[in-house]
């Protein structure tokens, strides 16, 4: 009766002292939903929760919580008669609607009247002044239809979006050791990482790694398989990192301005106090972790930084939602 199953989970919206709550939202059934990791599940209903914080009231100052509350495996109920288990509604663009949140008992009616107020989202800070298509005015604008803040020209309408940027690297391997490049250019110059970038219009993330890897470290890599992805939401950025050998000649090189030395290093020996990013450390501690216990895993995580710290700054971020699945690729 896999066809049956279903997930329910159940979003809630801290809003100072006041609670809100979604319905229980039913996943598509699918044989593999009750598979799902609870943290996954926050992934995917992170633009519904963003949806739902956008267009309450109270959203300016709130801090927002977004938790899987309730997973289950029965079928699905079709009355929806427990508590808090209010469907929830579609807008025509099909995203959750704040519609959907149900004030639990405790909340005054007050924060429930204006919890059902759609309010814009605090304006950011503009960051450009010119449109990039016609060199026009550019301002801060609530595009119809759209819940966030974008640059728009005043002259021709185009509407610039702003997205986080992908940066791709390689965890290279040789006979054990781990190649690092120390970095010749800001940000974090003088201090280690692994080959990474950012990655090029028109190439796979797989080809970008293999660039970066060459152009930081001269040398040729044998990818292997994909390793870890690190959402960085605090910067806006994601970090696709894959593992591999160092491939014929064998050979690896710093090559100038993009780094100042490469080495390999034994996994005992890896600088941790001189490395440039968290998302490094943290892709090393892992890779350390998994060469120990004779199998790499494939990572997922979402890093937070406390805003205003540096890029590595020791016990400035966190990994969260860190999934780490079991390959049956032997690390050796
Ligand atoms: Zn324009």
């Amino acid at each position: 009766m896999l066809e049956s199953h279903c997930c329910r989970v159940q979003l809630q919206l801290k809003l100072k002292d006041h609670r809100f709550s979604t319905g229980n939202l039913h996943l598509p059934a699918h044989p593999l939903a009750a598979l799902l990791h609870p943290s996954m599940l926050r992934h995917m209903l992170r633009p519904a929760v963003m949806h739902l914080h956008n267009t309450t009231a109270a959203s300016a100052h709130a801090a927002w919580s977004p938790r899987v509350q309730q997973r289950c495996t029965a079928a699905a109920p079709t009355g929806g008669s427990e508590p808090n288990t209010a469907s929830s509604s579609k807008s025509s663009s099909g995203k959750a609607s704040s519609s959907a949140l149900q004030p639990q008992a405790a909340v005054p009616s007050q924060a429930a009247a204006a919890a059902a107020a759609p309010q814009p989202p605090p304006k950011p800070r503009q960051a450009f002044s010119f449109c990039r298509m016609c060199g026009g005015p550019v301002e801060l604008a609530l595009p119809e239809g759209d819940t966030l803040w974008r640059h728009q020209c005043t002259r021709c309408g185009y509407i610039d979006y702003q997205n986080p940027r992908l940066v791709v690297g390689c965890i290279v391997q040789h006979e054990g050791r781990i190649l690092l490049c120390r970095r010749g250019i800001e940000p974090q110059r003088g201090l280690w990482t692994v080959p990474a970038g950012y990655l090029e219009c028109g190439e796979s993330t797989a080809a970008g790694a293999a660039r970066e890897t060459w152009e930081e470290a001269g040398a040729h890599v044998e990818i292997d398989a994909p390793y870890c992805t690190w959402d960085i939401p605090g910067i806006s950025q994601v970090y696709v990192l894959f593992r591999g050998r160092l491939a014929a000649p064998y050979t690896f090189a710093a090559r100038e301005p993009e780094s100042l030395e490469a080495a390999l290093f034994e996994p005992e020996a890896i600088p941790w106090d001189q490395l440039a990013f968290s998302s490094v450390s943290i892709a090393l501690r892992s890779y350390i972790a998994d060469l120990a216990s004779g199998t790499f895993r494939v990572h997922h995580g979402a890093i937070q930084k406390r805003p205003g710290s540096g890029p590595n700054e020791a016990g400035s971020f966190t990994l969260e939602d860190h999934i780490q699945m079991p390959t049956t690729l032997p690390s050796h």
